[in-house]
């Protein structure tokens, strides 16, 4: 999506040999007229699918997954990743390794958001080792509800969550692929969409 890699070009910044800072327009600052335009890409890729939910997980993954369900005119859902007194029963739980925090946690949902027919786009701002996608997909086959595909705003085609991924049979759609950081600036690869 030429629109994205300019923005990451424009405003990025890279931390240590492999974190993306994009906190302007992202991950913290929201660029709701950015995030739209994404929403509609992830929806017409997945016309065809009848996406039935959308999930992600808190928090950064929301912004993109509410215009994506808004475009596919579809509820977003987004995992919890703390435990939370009102969430009280037929709690849907995996862990998941974090990989810019560097901690495990318990990510759930409330099994009523999810049903057996229902299709699921799931949608996250970064895909990088692959472990917040894979902890969504298990909680979402717990439901015994299908993953159509992950959508992913920025993916790091240098580590191994695509890889990750497509050994489980899921289908990723990327709309920004870095190859590799090279002179203080992401060199991208062909995206998906
Ligand atoms: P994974 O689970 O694929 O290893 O990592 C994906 C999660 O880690 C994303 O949900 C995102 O929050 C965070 N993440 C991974 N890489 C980056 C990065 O380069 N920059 C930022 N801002 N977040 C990242």
């Amino acid at each position: 999506m030429q629109l994205l890699e300019e923005r990451i070009l424009k405003d990025g910044q890279i931390l240590g040999d492999n974190i993306l800072k994009v906190d302007s327009f992202l991950t913290h600052q929201v660029d709701y007229k950015l995030m739209k335009a994404i929403g509609q890409v992830f929806a017409d890729a997945y016309k065809e699918a009848n996406i039935t939910k959308v999930v992600t997980i808190e928090a950064s993954g929301i912004a993109p997954a509410v215009y994506a369900a808004e475009a596919l005119d579809v509820p977003m859902i987004f995992a919890k990743k703390h435990k939370n007194i009102t969430m009280t029963e037929g709690i849907l739980t995996t862990e998941v390794y974090s990989f810019t925090k560097q901690v495990t946690s318990t990510v759930s949902i409330a099994g009523k958001f999810l049903e057996k027919d229902d299709k699921v786009l799931i949608v996250d701002d970064f895909l990088a080792n692959g472990q917040a996608a894979k902890g969504l997909i298990e909680i979402i086959e717990q439901a015994g509800a299908q993953v159509e595909g992950v959508g992913i705003v920025i993916e790091k085609s240098f580590q191994d969550g695509r890889r990750l991924l497509e050994d489980m049979k899921v289908k990723v759609t990327s709309l920004a692929r870095i190859a590799r950081f090279k002179d203080g600036k992401p060199v991208f690869a062909r995206a998906d969409a």
